[in-house]
């Protein structure tokens, strides 16, 4: 139990009959129907609560809150519920509300002169793609999961994705949020501005909190022109090292217009293509590593291709890559896509895994790689990496399956129970390249208690001060983020 919350209500005393009069939209209490809100995306977070809420405006979250608060019931927020660090599941006390956003979707403005869009925080983020395409502009948030994830998960997870590299993450794409605080105010900071000096930036502490200091109810996106043309490929490296260089001579030779630029590991690609038969590798010889490429010009696509084609040559000739397609179609490129977003599910459909989500600074990934690879074989031999993700950002999904022999149904309790000790090397080593242990998945339960060990004193200090001030009653998704005192 979390020691932050102050007087944990006694679940037999609760009348939830007064919290469904207190605002309208859907209370869930059917056990068969709150399960698919009590268990992670992963299915490594099994949790209970007490009734599913879905307020249907932004006065019931905050009736639902101050309900909450009165009663010291804990509050979960949830959005579409795909988070990997189990952030959205509840404990297993069952004494909380899961608080979900589904019902509150609407698109309340756009704006194309101030280049913004006010959403509500259960929109999906697929769904704010098509209105900003709708409004001729570009949204450019990219994350596999995006027609469930929504805008309010997004931004409290402060999500990152593909083209992170062009456009930033999801705290630097956001203007303003509307915020139910943690004592059932309404803070309206939906304010469209890129400029405002005006006091402690609130915005960027609800960012990013994972729902541990109040509720993003609404907020004001960044749109962009739409680009005349997009050009993808895949380029064949040999290893981390010559994917950096590749990335170095790609920025200098095709400057902001790179916005993607993601690298993907041999088994990686083995297990797409095993689990989902109908993609393809597109090389006819397997190479060690992949690097998929991403442009946006606006100019025109006969512009894009003539760059790309022109980076491809000199990077062959150069002998960093060592082949390359270039998709010619819309079809092509989706392909090319799929191989790297399916890595995720192939992982998950070939067993359990161990999963990092690390940054270290650009420069220093191929040493990282190298040398971390290198100390987990010799601690646990035959272990097989699942390297892949955002090169560009520093931003590697640095994942451990057991070997060949040993994955599987029968072994899943034996290898998981590596797990601390495969942590504290992979983390050990990212904190030895001044990285860190998260960089866009957060750290709800999974990566809680290892984010602390590694932070200084003042760091958690601060942090739980911001948290006492907020949430003064411990009530905001307790157990998550910060480890209990
Ligand atoms: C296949 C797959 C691929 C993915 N790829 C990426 C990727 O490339 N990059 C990336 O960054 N992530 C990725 N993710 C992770 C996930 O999609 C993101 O973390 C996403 O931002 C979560 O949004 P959600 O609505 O599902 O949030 P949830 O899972 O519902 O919640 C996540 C956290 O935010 C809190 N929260 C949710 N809504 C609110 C709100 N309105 N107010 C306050 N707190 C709230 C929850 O309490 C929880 O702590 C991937 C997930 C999957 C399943």
């Amino acid at each position: 139990m979390d020691t932050n919350r102050k007087e944990a209500a006694d679940p037999r005393t609760i009348d939830l009959e007064a919290l469904r009069a207190a605002f309208t939209g859907r209370l869930i209490t059917d056990a068969g129907d709150l399960e698919p809100f009590t268990i992670d995306w992963r299915r490594r977070y099994f949790g209970r609560t007490l009734a599913v809420a879905q307020p249907d405006s932004v006065a019931g979250v905050a009736a639902i809150v101050r309900w909450c608060a009165s009663r010291r019931v804990a509050v979960v927020p949830q959005g579409g519920n795909t988070g990997l660090s189990g952030g959205a599941t509840p404990d297993d006390s069952g004494r909380s509300i899961v608080l979900s956003l589904a019902r509150l979707a609407k698109v309340r403005s756009i704006d194309t002169i101030n280049n913004s869009i006010t959403v509500e925080a259960g929109c999906t983020l697929a769904q704010v793609h098509e209105a900003a395409e709708a409004a001729g502009r570009l949204f450019p948030l990219s994350l596999p999961s995006e027609g469930t994830c929504t805008i309010g998960g997004n931004l409290s997870t402060n999500a990152g994705g593909a083209a992170v590299l062009r456009y930033g993450n999801a705290r630097e794409l956001c203007l303003g949020v509307e915020v139910v605080t943690a004592e059932g105010g309404i803070w309206n900071g939906l304010r469209g501005l890129r400029k405002d000096n005006t006091g402690y930036d609130l915005r960027d502490l609800f960012i990013g909190a994972e729902g541990t200091l109040g509720v993003i109810t609404a907020a004001t996106l960044k749109l962009y022109p739409r680009p005349a043309a997009q050009i993808t490929a895949m380029a064949a490296v040999s290893d981390p090292h010559t994917a950096l260089r590749l990335l170095e001579l790609a920025q200098s030779m095709l400057g902001s217009t790179l916005t993607a630029f993601e690298l993907i590991s041999k088994l990686c690609l083995e297990l797409v293509t095993e689990h989902f038969p109908d993609h393809r590798r597109p090389f006819t010889e397997a190479s060690p590593y992949y690097v998929l490429l991403e442009t946006s010009d606006s100019e025109s696509e006969a512009h894009a291709s003539a760059q790309f084609e022109a980076l491809m040559e000199r990077a062959i000739d150069s002998g960093i890559v060592s082949d390359a397609v270039v998709a010619t179609s819309g079809a092509q490129s989706r392909a090319l896509w799929a191989l790297r977003e399916l890595i995720s599910e192939a992982q998950a459909l070939a067993g359990k895994n161990i999963k990092h989500d690390i940054s270290v600074p650009i420069s220093s990934i191929g040493d990282f790689v190298e040398r971390t690879n290198a100390e987990l074989q010799r601690q646990f031999p035959g272990i097989r990496m699942v390297v892949f993700g955002h090169l560009g950002d520093g931003n590697l999904h640095y994942n451990v399956s057991p070997s060949a022999d040993r994955a599987g149904p029968g072994h899943e309790d034996e290898f998981l129970a590596m797990q601390p000790a495969i942590n504290r090397v992979t983390h050990d080593a990212v904190v030895a390249f001044d990285g860190s242990i998260s960089a866009e998945h957060g750290l709800g339960q999974l990566r809680r208690d290892e984010s602390a060990r590694y932070k200084s004193d003042v760091e958690m200090a601060l942090m739980r001060r911001v948290k006492q001030a907020l949430d003064p009653l411990g009530i905001m998704n307790p157990g998550k983020y910060l480890p209990p005192q």
